[in-house]
């Protein structure tokens, strides 16, 4: 569904990804780790097409079509969805109006706002004043009310407490499993690119494989949970060796 080739791009005159490849087959969840400044927001806003984020050479396919150049509506529009780490504050549009935009023609996603104890947020506007949890929980419910075929999820633990992490985790695993996409029913018409820190939201979801970005490349790519221990166990400092040593290397 998802294929990066050799991606350049440059943020505010600045070089941050020096040829990323990687690739999300549909009805597979894939997971980015890296240490922080490495790229990995970068390479999500770049997916989506967000301005400011320069691609100098390479391209983004997505079933197959070059999106390199396309806005973020036509992305949106063909099925890419977004969950930001900072998004920004919407004054003035509330998340009720938000969601019904976002569904179009669809009902927004009522059900969704109960199980993310979110209902009593609808009349207030989009992240404003939200907390850290909040946000998600809001990114969330809009990623619900859109539907997209390839979700692309950045960070989304960080800053939720226990006990949404695993109502956030539920709704993700649910989101990537419910809902027919692209005429295919379940997770088979999905796709996902999910940052993670922590690696909690892998108690949550079933991840199919992982990649660590350091300095703008993706070093190494592996078992999800292997990656993980290995990068508790050794940290990051490990990801120049870790490309020697682990097979799949782009
Ligand atoms: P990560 O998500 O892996 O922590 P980011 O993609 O957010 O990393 O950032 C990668 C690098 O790009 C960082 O060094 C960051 O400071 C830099 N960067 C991000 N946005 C801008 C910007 N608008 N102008 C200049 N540098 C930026
Ligand atoms: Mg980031």
């Amino acid at each position: 569904m998802l294929e990066i080739e050799d991606l350049h791009v440059e943020v505010g005159g600045r070089k941050i990804l020096k040829g990323v490849n990687l690739s999300v087959m549909a009805g597979y969840t894939n997971v980015l780790f890296g240490p922080n400044g490495s790229g990995k927001s970068t390479l999500l806003m770049s997916i989506m097409g967000f301005g400011g984020y320069k691609v100098t050479q390479g391209r983004i396919l997505f079933n197959g079509e070059d999106i390199t150049k396309l806005s973020v509506t036509e992305r949106a529009n063909r099925g890419i969805g977004i969950m930001m780490q900072r998004p920004p504050n919407l004054v003035g549009v509330n998340l009720r109006n938000m969601l019904q935009v976002t569904a179009k023609d669809r009902p927004a996603p009522a059900e969704g706002a109960k199980e993310l104890d979110m209902e009593r947020f609808l009349e207030r506007d989009v992240n404003v004043g939200f907390s850290g949890g909040e946000i998600k929980r809001s990114e969330l419910l809009q990623l619900e009310a859109q539907n997209p075929c390839l979700y692309l999820l950045d960070e989304p633990e960080s800053g939720v407490d226990l006990v949404s992490i695993e109502k956030v985790g539920h709704k993700v695993n649910e989101l990537l499993h419910g809902t027919s996409c692209a005429g295919r029913k379940g997770r088979a018409g999905k796709a996902a690119l999910v940052i993670t820190h922590t690696g909690q939201i892998l108690d949550y979801i079933e991840a199919d494989r992982g990649y660590v970005m350091c300095n703008g490349t993706v070093m190494c790519s592996g078992n999800p949970r292997e990656l993980l221990q290995e990068i508790s166990k050794m940290g990051y400092e490990e990801c120049i060796k870790c490309k020697l040593r682990l097979t799949t290397v782009n």
